[in-house]
């Protein structure tokens, strides 16, 4: 009897002991708890490099992309077709742009949405447009000549719209906003003013009041040999969100992501941080300016940016970092 007594007796005092720590725990928790977190996820699609080594090469046969070129014209309405028919929204953002000579450019950033009303967001992004000018070619001949733009340009937003499709297959229940960029490479050498027009009107007209918890920027992905260190600006501006993305890669065994501090590149994601939409750029760094010690490498800004140039593998594990992120990605409110 007395056994049995102290039996009920002990469980009682322990779970009210119990109530009270969880309830302290669960205030601290509200206290402490981050925005979003990563939390396993045994259900992660397949992000497939042969449907994004396609979108590459597609977007490559239009020919050069720089704006008012046909082949510009043609991306565009390329880019609308691909995304309308995966994501809930598709939105076009048109701006003018007077250029060098007074040139008249039209731009378009394209933005794809989906869950268009979700509070909690993410923006992945890339720029579409191909540069006007090779003007790192070897040959001063061809120096006014516009790149084809394989790896600067394509690259990324092949790896995009295969994620947009793996979007549509399996849904998240927070907000991703894809977004392509036009213009980033309009400016010549060091003329940093006339880069990133897309990436900079987007900034400057970011309506929705609930800002992104961070945006990830792709550029120059595709190579056959290509190497992702720590890109400096993504340091400064978003030093987490850097961990993170390289955290996954070392998880997932990604070994084109070196978790080392690389070149500090300026590109899209500038802009945006400075207008605080915190983005991190995934970036093949040593390929701009030529700094990479391999030949073959050495194409940037020239005639040699060609699907040549592309690999399967590196877009393969970008594209699996950026998915075992999405698919990871858990927001606590
Ligand atoms: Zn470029």
């Amino acid at each position: 009897m007395k056994k049995y007594k102290s039996i009920i007796k002990y469980p009682l005092l322990l779970a009210v002991i119990f109530l009270v720590a969880s309830c302290g725990e669960k205030q601290d928790q509200n206290v402490s708890k981050p925005l979003y977190e990563l939390t396993p996820n045994f259900r992660i699609p397949k992000f497939d490099s042969d449907n994004a080594y396609k979108q590459v090469k597609a977007q490559v046969d239009f020919g050069p992309r720089n704006p008012g070129s046909r082949g510009h014209y043609e991306e565009l309405l390329y880019l609308e077709r691909e995304l309308k028919k995966y994501a809930d929204t598709v939105q076009v953002q048109e701006f003018n742009y007077s250029g060098y000579d007074n040139e008249q450019l039209k731009l378009t950033n394209v933005i794809a949405k989906y869950n268009p009303s979700a509070k909690n967001r993410i923006i992945l992004c890339a720029h579409w447009d191909t540069r006007p000018r090779s003007d790192q070619d070897p040959d001063k001949s061809k120096r006014n000549l516009p790149i084809l733009g394989a790896n600067d340009g394509a690259s990324g937003v092949g790896v995009l719209l295969e994620i947009a499709r793996v979007l549509k297959n399996q849904k998240v229940n927070y907000g991703i906003d894809l977004v392509f960029f036009d213009g980033e490479d309009y400016g010549k050498e060091k003329d940093l003013d006339n880069y990133f027009l897309g990436s900079k009107y987007y900034s400057a007209n970011y309506k929705n009041p609930n800002l992104p918890a961070f945006g990830i920027l792709l550029d120059l992905v595709g190579d056959k040999d290509a190497s992702f260190t720590e890109e400096g600006y993504s340091l400064n501006y978003a030093r987490d969100v850097v961990n993170m993305v390289w955290g996954i890669a070392s998880q997932i065994n990604a070994n084109m992501f070196k978790p080392k501090e690389g070149p500090t590149i300026s590109d899209d994601h500038l802009p945006m941080n400075q207008a605080g939409l915190k983005t991190i750029d995934i970036i093949d760094a040593e390929l701009v300016g030529a700094e990479t010690p391999v030949k073959r490498r050495k194409y940037w800004h020239t005639q040699g940016d060609t699907m040549e140039n592309i690999g399967k593998n590196a877009l393969q594990q970008v594209g699996d970092v950026i998915t075992h992120l999405i698919y990871t990605l858990k927001f606590n409110s």
